[in-house]
């Protein structure tokens, strides 16, 4: 199974992200953890994209898609992945189906996932995200078991530094412009399927694992 998790900032694409991979044994794919790591490695892609991510932008079009190149090959994304992060532009996806028709894949799912901004902006505020493994907790609506630290591995939970509200507002206006119309370029395809994001996290699952067990493509 391979599908693509499109939403705004803070919809809970990553949060929901865990369930899938975790009971469809697929791999996650989040640009945003791997562009972390490159930055954590001190890379020269993890470099570049520094500044941008910084400012709430979008990093360039061609090193997202040489990154997404190199990572899909691998032998761990044979059974399916999960997109979480990308494609962010109509560019990404064009050349996502030009890598799929090399690799002899098709796409099964779009899940796009709708949350009302000012929910994002409380859920980006005071979200916490695990330094070893990348698990994110919310402060109130979320959090782990134990104070500042992962229910996974026990590592320190921080705060992204584009996690502020005004780089939080200038996110979700780069979502509008840029990646939104990737509902309607998913819509046309005949794969895209829309989720309420606001309400409980278990109740959100239920509605994508409705979807993915019903429509069955895997
Ligand atoms: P994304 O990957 O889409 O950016 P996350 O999964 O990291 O989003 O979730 C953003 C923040 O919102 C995190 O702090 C997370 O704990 C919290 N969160 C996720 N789902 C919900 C929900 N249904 N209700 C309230 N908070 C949520
Ligand atoms: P969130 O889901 O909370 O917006 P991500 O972790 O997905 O955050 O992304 C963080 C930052 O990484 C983005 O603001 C952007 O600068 C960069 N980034 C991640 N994925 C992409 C992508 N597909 N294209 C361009 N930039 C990206």
């Amino acid at each position: 199974m391979r599908l693509i998790f499109l939403g705004p900032p803070g919809a809970g694409k990553g949060t929901q992200a865990e369930f899938i991979c975790r009971d469809f044994h697929i791999k996650q794919l989040s640009t945003g953890d791997l562009l972390r790591f490159h930055r954590k490695q001190g890379t020269e892609l993890g470099r570049k994209a520094q500044q941008y991510m910084d400012r709430g932008e979008l990093v360039p079009d061609s090193l997202i898609i040489d990154m997404i190149k190199e990572e899909l090959v691998k032998p761990e994304y044979k059974n399916g992945y999960l997109l979480d992060g990308f494609p962010r532009t109509i560019a990404q996806a064009e050349a996502l189906d030009k890598l799929l028709e090399e690799l002899n894949q098709k796409l099964d799912y779009v899940l796009i996932l709708d949350v009302q901004t000012e929910e994002i902006v409380t859920r980006l505020t005071a979200r916490r995200t695990c330094k070893i493994c990348g698990k994110t907790y919310h402060l109130i609506f979320n959090p782990p078991k134990v104070d500042g630290k992962c229910d996974i591995d026990g590592g320190e939970l921080y705060q992204r530094t584009d996690d502020n509200e005004e780089t939080v507002r200038n996110r979700l206006a780069v979502y509008e412009k840029q990646t939104k119309p990737l509902i309607d370029f998913y819509t046309k395809k005949g794969i895209a399927y829309f989720i309420n994001g606001q309400g409980e996290i278990e109740k959100i699952y239920k509605q994508i694992q409705e979807i993915l067990l019903k429509t069955k493509r895997l």
